[in-house]
This record gives C-alpha cells, structure tokens and sequence, in this order.
C-alpha cells in the first residue's frame, strides 16, 4: 500500500478538471461549502483535496495566480506558512494524526496536478493508515466523505481564526500602549 502517498502525481486531475485554475475559479465564487473552502485568510487560503490522499487532505494556497514560491512576497510568504500552521492545528484536533506529509511540487515534471497556481498539501498520517484507502478508491464513499470532514474542520478554523485574532489584537494593544 505504498501508493498511498503519492499526492505529487495526481492522476486524476487531468481528466475530471474544469478548464482554468481551481483555486482562482473556487476563491473567486461565494459557496465556499460547494468549493471545501475552509478558510480565507489576507493572503492565503485552505481548500480540502477533491482528491485526498488521506482523509483531511487540506491544500494550502496563495489567492495570486502564480507558478512557484519565488514568485510570492514576503507578506503573502509568510500567510501562507501561518495559514498552513492553522490547519495542522485543526487537523491535529479533529483527526489526531500521527504525523504529516506537507509538499509543494512546482512543474508538471514535479507532479504538480495545478502547474499553474503553487499550493502545499498537507496530508495527515496515522499509524497503520494503509487502511484508509480502500475507502477512498470507492468513489461512491468520498463526497458524503469530504462533507463530513469539511463539517468537522470548519469549526476549528473558525476558533484557531478567533484565537488568532485575539492574539493579533492583544498584541496591537500592547503596541499601542507602548508608544503612548
Ligand atoms: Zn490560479
């Protein structure tokens, strides 16, 4: 059951992908339900895998359309890397993994499924996971599948989000105390 991790092929994507680019058509329509959106952040944002490899395989991605890391500015570097550390953090909450893969690949050749638009798996693993797959190969299983890891994830995005932002504001608070 080695193939379980391969997410830098992605087989399936040539053949069942709208023509375009998933993560600029998806964050660009409103029914982020629809789309497995689970958060937006000022930069970058978390989809869960149409195509998991395992279950909670998220996808992190900047909104700017473009090819490679080298490419983004430090700001939305830097959102991207906090918004992958929000879904490790709701991914180790809801799913309690062993541990994760997390991987770009940029170019076909690399296996990128995307090419076009640079994003970061991150895909949960567990102890003795290989059997997770044969619930995965029947298609039949993974769109109830998805919804209902979407529904267990979002809620921790929402609170990972508030306690962020609590974070932020304290911290602005402390800023602005100082230099009163
Ligand atoms: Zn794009």
């Amino acid at each position: 059951m080695k193939r379980l991790w391969a997410p830098w092929r992605m087989p399936y994507l040539k053949n069942s992908q709208p023509k375009g680019c998933i993560f600029c058509i998806k964050t660009k329509q409103n029914d982020d339900r629809a789309n497995l959106i689970l958060h937006r952040g000022r930069h970058a944002f978390v989809m869960m895998n149409l195509y998991p490899y395992s279950n909670g395989h998220l996808l992190v991605s900047p909104y700017r359309h473009v090819g490679s890391l080298e490419d983004l500015d430090p700001e939305t570097l830097t959102d991207l890397m906090r918004t992958a550390q929000r879904a490790l953090r709701a991914l180790r909450l809801v799913f309690r993994p062993d541990a994760f893969n997390l991987g770009i690949n940029q170019g076909r050749e690399a296996g990128a499924g995307i090419e076009s638009h640079v994003h970061l798996h991150i895909v949960p693993r567990w102890n003795g996971d290989t059997n997770f797959m044969p619930v995965l190969t029947d298609t039949r299983v993974i769109p109830e599948f998805l919804e209902s890891s979407y529904d267990k994830l979002l809620p921790l995005f929402q609170t990972v989000r508030k306690t962020a932002g609590a974070r932020r504001r304290a911290k602005a608070g402390k800023r602005s105390r100082l230099k009163q």
